[in-house]
């Protein structure tokens, strides 16, 4: 039977994480289903610095970023600058640790609209389990997530301006 979740993310990429974050601040139950920056680790040229600096980071609170990460190593942006592929990964690992994401280690292997009353996205994983989640949830502002499908807006449409104009620059590059 199919497991019903108020909030799916699909990929455990960095906005994936971040929103896996934030939902949990927001109080919002969800499931992510992807391995962790599985992207990054597999596709990133092993040696690649990172165009961005320390101040792009994942959190749309401004709690857990990269300078939070640095203080707890007693090292400063300078000492890290341009960033190493290898430190921006250690920092993903040390936010997915600090907010608790834990993720579904699976690939989506089909996503539909579900045609009844309520109208919901139904994911179907590799191994054939199948999750429902709403396609407009709590207060409106939370629907399935599909990184790579565009629906973001009304995921940060209720965060704080500056956060989600980061996102957007963010996501837009
Ligand atoms: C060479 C290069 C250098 C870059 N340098 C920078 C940089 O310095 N700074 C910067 O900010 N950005 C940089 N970027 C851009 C950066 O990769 C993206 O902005 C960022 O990864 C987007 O995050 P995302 O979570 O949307 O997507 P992704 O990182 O692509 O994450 C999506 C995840 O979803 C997973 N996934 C996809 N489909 C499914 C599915 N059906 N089921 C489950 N999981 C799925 C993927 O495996 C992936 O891990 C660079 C990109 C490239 C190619």
């Amino acid at each position: 039977m199919a497991k019903l979740v108020p909030l799916l993310i699909v990929g455990a990429g960095p906005f994936g994480l971040a929103m896996s974050a934030h939902a949990r601040r927001a109080g919002v139950e969800h499931v992510v289903v992807g391995k962790p920056m599985e992207f990054w680790k597999t596709h990133m040229p092993q040696h690649m610095v990172l165009r961005s600096a320390c101040d792009w980071h994942y959190d749309p609170s401004d709690e857990d970023t990269i300078e939070r990460y640095l203080q707890t190593k007693n090292l400063k942006p300078n000492d890290v600058e341009p960033l190493a592929l290898e430190f921006y990964l250690g920092y993903c690992d040390w936010f997915q640790q600090k907010n608790a994401i834990e993720t579904v280690l699976a690939r989506v292997h089909a996503l539909n609209l579900t045609h009844d009353a309520s109208t919901c996205f139904e994911a179907t994983l590799e191994d054939g389990k199948t999750m429902i989640a709403p396609k407009r949830g709590r207060r409106g502002r939370f629907s399935l997530l599909h990184e790579r499908a565009g629906t973001v807006s009304s995921v940060v449409s209720g965060w704080p301006v500056r956060s989600y104009l980061r996102f957007c620059r963010f996501r837009s590059r």
